[in-house]
């Protein structure tokens, strides 16, 4: 992540030195790629999309050549194939168990399962109103008091609810600028362990001179070493973000609205197999299109009678669909590797709940897949799973250390014989292995939708009368 300038692939002027970085394809999401891939089949005649071969065994269109991967299966690995996107009804001799189309979380959504059971009748409206401001990055680009005159009510009302927002998940969510949704991150990373030194000074003061690579300039402000701003950078790069809202989420709600089907649409789609449920699981990973990408041969073997100027012209065409063709072949394959890997290492996951979430980190992955970590990183970003229960979560959520212990918070609620504050929370967790602070607690309690104590006993109270 650069922190003010971000490679943001370009969709519709692409040119060959952008694809270049197969990297920037793996940050699209499929309907991105749907669209880059179509606009550059209408500006280059060799590049085509041919009718895939049908597996006579399963009908399954094969969009890469070679025996049906479904049918036969190489080894007691997940089966992970590319796929025709799906479409809206099931063709009929799809006897699969795929899941319904779920209604997948939006990032209102999750907000608002967050912080709902927090919030007073009136505070409700309010609540609504910030959600559906956040910009598509999971920021507020409106001053507390402009919403507050908007809404006819006191800027502290306002302030109040926008303060509960941002210690939601995903955190920097809410924050009314860059820095401040950094600092917010930088608030919640520092419960799980001490960070390098600098990092929240030169988030909160040097961020242009980070930027630009300045390190020499920010050592001598801080009064650090230049290794230890190295390092601090290297910390922020890696575990920051300016877009909270597209860690977990494509878009913000605004886009939502305009294009809700753009939360339908899952990258990758894990299942059982039919008869063999304790096999392998089979994922089927999503191609931007229903057909095979490729170089037009003809159209090769045309540009090679061309001569001087015309076959110049028409042979850069050809080299650039070679590149795409590479390039996105390339991307693919990191993402049916990811695919895999994930099969197995969350496989409990996938078939469970969140509580059998193992921790599992973008470095591991990496190390296992062999591939950097931002590599890692770019293949999660944007993309979304369909689960075997129907669920359709960010793939980010395979990554979440949280939710394991946010759900044995909600089973300490679920069997207390009184209501238990926070702090007991806290001490009960630590004596099975987790430390972590109250202000965690509070949060993870929070967004799952668990009331705070004084009134979880007030319900008590009202129950028994
Ligand atoms: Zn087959």
């Amino acid at each position: 992540m650069a922190i003010v300038q971000r490679a943001q692939p370009r969709i519709r002027q692409t040119t060959t030195a952008h694809l270049t970085q197969t990297m920037s394809l793996l940050e699209l999401s499929r309907a991105e790629l749907n669209e880059w891939l179509n606009s550059s089949l209408a500006s280059n005649p060799a590049l085509e999309v041919v009718e895939p071969d049908i597996c006579p065994g399963c009908r399954r269109p094969l969009l890469r050549p070679g025996p049906c991967p479904v049918c036969h299966p190489a080894k007691e690995e997940p089966i992970v194939f590319l796929s025709a996107p799906p479409t809206r009804r099931p063709a009929a001799e799809d006897l699969d168990n795929r899941p319904e189309p779920a209604q997948p979380e939006t990032l209102g959504d999750h907000l608002m399962s967050q912080i709902g059971p927090e919030l007073t009748e009136a505070e409700r409206p309010i609540a609504q109103y910030l959600i559906a401001r956040l910009d598509d990055n999971g920021l507020m680009p409106e001053p507390p008091a402009e919403s507050a005159r908007f809404l006819h009510v006191l800027p502290s009302a306002v302030e109040k609810v926008l303060r509960a927002i941002q210690r939601c998940d995903p955190p920097g969510v809410g924050a009314l600028s860059t820095v401040e949704a950094l600092l917010i991150q930088i608030d919640s990373l520092s419960e799980s362990g001490p960070l390098p030194a600098g990092v929240r000074e030169i988030v909160a003061g040097h961020l242009e001179e980070l930027a630009r690579g300045e390190y020499a300039a920010i050592a001598k402000a801080l009064r650090l070493h230049r290794s230890a701003v190295e390092a601090a950078a290297h910390f922020i790069k890696v575990n920051l973000t300016p877009y909270p809202g597209r860690t977990f989420f494509r878009t913000g709600p605004s886009r939502a609205v305009s294009d809700p089907d753009l939360y339908r649409e899952a990258e990758m789609t894990f299942r059982v197999q039919p008869n063999n449920s304790s096999g392998p699981l089979v994922v089927e990973v999503y191609a931007p299109l229903a057909g095979r990408v490729r170089v037009n041969p003809e159209f090769r073997r045309m540009v090679r009678t061309l001569e001087g100027e015309e076959r110049t012209k028409w042979n850069e065409k050809v080299e650039e669909a070679l590149l795409i063709d590479k390039c996105l072949r390339q991307s693919q394959n990191t993402l049916m590797r990811l695919a895999s890997a994930l099969a197995e290492e969350q496989r409990a996951f996938i078939l469970g709940t969140d509580r059998d979430l193992r921790p599992l980190t973008r470095a591991e992955l990496a190390r296992r897949l062999e591939v950097h970590e931002s590599t890692v990183s770019r293949a999660v970003a944007n993309k979304r799973a369909a689960l075997p229960n129907g669920r359709i979560v960010p793939i980010a959520r395979f990554f979440d250390r949280s939710l394991s212990v946010r759900d044995m918070v909600r089973e300490i609620v679920a069997y207390e014989s009184k209501a238990l504050s926070d702090t007991e929370i806290v001490s009960l967790l630590a004596k099975q292995g987790v430390h972590i602070a109250r202000r965690t607690v509070a949060k993870y309690r929070a967004m799952e939708g668990i009331l705070p104590m004084s009134l979880r006993r007030a319900q008590r109270a009202h129950m028994r009368t």
